[in-house]
Formats: structure tokens, C-alpha cells, sequence
């Protein structure tokens, strides 16, 4: 605009010294002032436009501080309470707010002017329309960026140290003091929560088996002295339905993927998949997505279009996928592994079938687990009469305690201490059968079932065996005490200390 307006000015000078006849004629000291004029004038108005860019510039970052304070603000709380880091938050509010701050006047003056002028109201409310689709664009762009990812919650003393810079900060912006080094303080603290540099909460020197509670369906989660992690099945997923509504639980998203990140996971070394059926597969692909793993193993399972999407799904990724038979056996430092079923001249079916399940066998010295995924009756008798060795002081119980799963012969063969049973509560097949139950009680001293135990975590450490589950933790101690989550605290500096 200041432009503008000096070059009408300049054109009408000009204009006037083109006329001689009606003009005297004019001196060189007229015409030196003339150009002194323009000169001046050309520079307010290139002065206007340059402090309009500053102007500008300063609201933009203003808006951005804006946007940054309340990001540091959310990071915190996302990171604790959803395990995400939301990097699209501190881009798209940076051209959402002052969008907001447009729609949000302009729709009061289209309600008031619909009242009063009708016509002018539908006009001001188009515009509104207009604004709010620019910034759903807007959300939906970033949106699908892939600028969000999951990450292990904080550590306690993290938290304590990111709220009393947070207070920090707000105290130095209020006294305009020392603000550059409040703010620094508080982006380091932002770094270290958006990036967990922390080792994992593992137990060093123990193997560890814990069978997640994901309703009807299998996913374990297992850690070994060396600290190598696995995961064997991630529970079902959503059913997705034809006009784009999905329903029932996705569990790799609502449980295994939080149990992963409460444990302060960001890789797996690991991942197996028993068989192809979608309480054990369905939730593989969740897990997949955000933890990088050294190899997907499987088993020889028939080409149904889930099982393919999700090798595809992980070659995509570059994860190789390793398929397994009977009679492999290897260490993970002192743990022995054993693949027990299918054996070499086991053919799949035309669709998936319990039977194609992989039987593991995990051994520290003479403590062992046993892995069966859903196999059946047939083979249960199968591996019993074979005379592979199956003693295991844990089992997870084959199929969900099914018809005939875990049948005398197998049971006996294995001489379980502890049986655990993955089973949705109220799920329609009536699993675990009661006869399954018997035959496991009468075998078995100790039974856990997922349903009513929660998540049951097996421990084989250098004093022997033990087991805990959710829901006997939850009872003897609803609330964590202030003393315990203190302890927690300590502990945490303590390991951080100690690496
Ligand atoms: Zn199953
Ligand atoms: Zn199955």
C-alpha cells in the first residue's frame, strides 16, 4: 500500500512538469527539490512497509511462543498419560491459532448479523465455512504425516524435574529474568522425554515370561537373562467393516503396545507368531508399526490374506522373516530355545488351523517354559508319544483351554507346576472348558487364568520360580503408596546412575 501510494505521487509530479505551456519553466533547483521529495517519500513508504513485515515477523513469533509454551505444557502429560509424542501439535497450531482467531470473532458477528440482516449473516457464516475447512485441511495434512510416535512414559524423577522447570520458566517469563536459561532448562528436560534415552525395566539375570491379559487370544511377552526381549503373539484386532468403522478391540494398540512402553521398550529383538488366526496375528501389525525388530519368525502357516498382508507388512519394513520347524534348537545366552511343532513333513491346510501352531520350549538349566500357541488334541498325543523331552515347570495352556486341550498324556509328559490359561472373559466358546480345568488342577499346583488374574508374570531367576499377576498385585496394594512411588524414583536415579 505505501508503495503504492508514492508511485501515484510520483506519476502526478510528473504529470505536471510534462505541461510547459501552462507551466514556467522550471528550474534545475525546482526539479533537485522535486527528486529530494520523491526520495523521501519513497523511503517512509519503503520504512512502513519493512516495520509491516516486522510487525508481522513479531506476531508470527509470538504465536510460536504461544504454541511452544503450550506444547512444553502437553508434552509432559501426552508422554505420561497417552505415551505419545504429538510433533504435528507444534505445526499445525502454529497456522491453527491464528485461523481460531479469525473463526472465532467472525462466527459471533454471522450469529449477530443473521439475527439482524439475514443475507449479510449467510454471507459472514460462508466465510466461517470457508475457515473451518481450510483448518480441518489443515489438521488432516499434518495429521497424516506420521509426526506422532509412541514412547515409554517418563521416569518419576523425570516428571518431579520437568514440573519444577515448567514452574521455573513461568516465574522467569513473569520477573523477565533469566528467561533464555529457564527456557533452555526446559527443552532439555522436552528432549529427554520425546527421546527416553533410559534403558529398559528389565531384570538382569532372569527369564521372564509374562502372558499379557488381552481377552480371548494369546500375546507373551519374554525376557531373557541376556536382556534380549521376544514377543510371541499380539492378542486380535479390530474387524475393520466395510463403510470404515471398526469394531471390537484392537489389543496390539490398547494393551501390547502400552505394556511394551510401560516396560521402557523402543525394540524388540524378536517377534513370533504361533499361527495365523486373528486372536494371535491381528495385533502383530500395531506392534509391528512401532517397534523395530531383528526378524518376524513364523511357522509354516497357509497364505491367507491376513497372514500375507502382515509379511508384506514386515518386509516392507526390512524385517526378514525366518520360518521355523522341529527339531531347531538354539541359545539366547544361557536360556535354550527348541522348536518342537510343526515338524518338517507337516503341510498345512488350505486356511489357517490351530494345529499349525509353533511349539517352544525354553530352558534355563533345568527350569523350563513350554509354548504350545492353540495345537489340539492330535498333537498334544503326537508330541506325548513322541519321547521329546516337554518337562516344563510353566505352561501356557494350549488353545485357550479348549475341547481337549491339555490332555492327560500331555500333561503328563509335561508335569507342569504352573499352568496359565489366556482367556477372554464371557468369551462365546465357554473357554476354559471345566473338564480342562480338572484335568489341569489335578496336574498342576498352581492355575492362573488371564480372565480373572489379569496379566500373570512368570519370573525363573536365580532363586527359582515366581509368579505374580495383576490382580492379586492390584489387591494387596489398590493405590501405590507415596513411599512406594518414592522408592520407584530412587531406584530409577539409582539405574540411571549406575550405566
Ligand atoms: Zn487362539
Ligand atoms: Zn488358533
Amino acid at each position: 500500500m505505501a508503495v503504492a501510494r508514492s508511485s501515484v505521487f510520483f506519476v502526478g509530479r510528473n504529470q505536471n512538469a510534462s505541461w510547459p505551456i501552462l507551466r514556467r519553466r522550471r528550474s534545475s533547483t525546482d526539479m533537485l527539490s522535486d527528486f529530494a521529495f520523491w526520495a523521501r517519500e519513497k523511503e517512509r513508504g519503503l520504512l512502513r512497509l519493512l516495520t509491516r513485515v516486522v510487525r508481522a515477523a513479531l506476531r508470527a513469533w509470538d504465536i510460536f511462543i504461544l504454541t511452544l509454551a503450550i506444547y512444553l505444557v502437553l508434552v509432559l502429560l501426552t508422554a505420561v498419560y497417552f505415551q505419545q509424542v504429538v510433533l504435528a501439535g507444534l505445526l499445525t497450531n502454529l497456522l491453527a491459532v491464528p485461523l481460531v482467531g479469525l473463526i472465532v470473532p467472525l462466527g459471533l458477528v454471522a450469529l449477530l448479523l443473521g439475527m439482524l440482516v439475514p443475507p449479510a449473516g449467510a454471507l459472514a457464516a460462508w466465510l466461517v465455512t470457508l475457515l473451518v475447512e481450510c483448518l480441518l485441511a489443515l489438521v488432516d495434512f499434518f495429521a497424516g504425516r506420521g509426526l506422532s510416535y509412541g514412547i515409554p512414559s517418563p521416569p518419576p524423577w523425570l516428571m518431579l524435574l520437568y514440573l519444577a522447570a515448567l514452574v521455573l520458566f513461568a516465574v522467569a517469563v513473569d520477573r523477565r529474568k533469566r528467561q533464555r536459561w529457564a527456557l533452555v532448562v526446559l527443552v532439555a528436560l522436552a528432549l529427554l522425554v520425546v527421546t527416553h534415552p533410559f534403558p529398559p525395566q528389565l531384570t538382569p539375570d532372569e527369564l521372564e515370561l509374562t502372558v499379557l491379559d488381552v481377552g480371548q487370544g494369546d500375546a507373551l511377552f519374554l525376557a531373557f537373562p541376556n536382556g534380549e526381549t521376544w514377543l510371541v503373539d499380539a492378542g486380535r484386532g479390530a474387524i475393520e467393516q466395510r463403510d470404515g468403522y471398526r469394531i471390537g478391540e484392537a489389543v496390539g494398540e490398547t494393551v501390547v503396545r502400552p505394556f511394551l512402553r510401560a516396560r521402557g521398550l523402543k525394540r524388540l529383538d524378536r517377534i513370533w507368531l504361533s499361527h495365523a488366526h486373528h486372536d494371535h496375528m491381528a495385533g502383530l501389525v500395531a506392534v509391528l508399526g512401532e517397534f523395530p525388530t531383528r526378524s518376524l519368525n513364523v511357522g509354516p502357516n497357509p497364505a491367507s490374506r491376513a497372514y500375507e498382508d502382515l509379511l508384506e507388512d514386515a518386509r516392507a519394513r526390512g524385517i526378514p522373516v525366518v520360518i521355523h520347524r522341529a527339531g531347531e534348537q538354539f541359545a539366547v545366552g544361557e536360556v535354550k530355545v527348541e522348536v518342537l511343532w510343526p515338524t518338517m513333513d507337516y503341510t498345512p491346510g488350505k486356511s489357517p488351523s490351530n494345529n499349525d501352531s509353533q511349539v517352544l520350549r525354553l530352558c534355563r538349566q533345568t527350569n523350563c517354559l513350554l509354548l504350545p500357541g492353540d495345537i489340539e488334541e492330535r498333537v498334544e498325543k503326537t508330541l506325548a508319544a513322541s519321547g521329546t523331552p516337554l518337562e516344563a515347570r510353566v505352561l501356557k495352556v494350549p488353545h485357550h483351554g479348549g475341547h481337549g486341550a491339555a490332555s492327560e498324556e500331555f500333561l503328563a509328559a509335561i508335569k507342569p507346576e504352573v499352568a496359565i490359561v489366556s482367556v477372554g472373559a464371557t468369551n462365546p466358546f465357554g473357554h476354559p472348558f471345566p473338564e480342562v480345568e480338572d484335568r489341569l488342577r489335578a496336574v498342576a499346583p498352581r492355575m492362573f487364568r488371564t480372565d480373572r488374574d489379569g496379566a500373570v508374570t512368570v519370573r525363573l531367576g536365580n532363586d527359582g520360580l515366581q509368579v505374580t499377576n495383576f490382580a492379586a498385585s492390584r489387591r494387596a496394594q489398590p493405590y501405590p503408596s507415596l513411599a512406594a512411588k518414592l522408592a520407584a524414583c530412587a531406584r530409577n536415579l539409582l539405574l540411571l546412575e549406575s550405566r
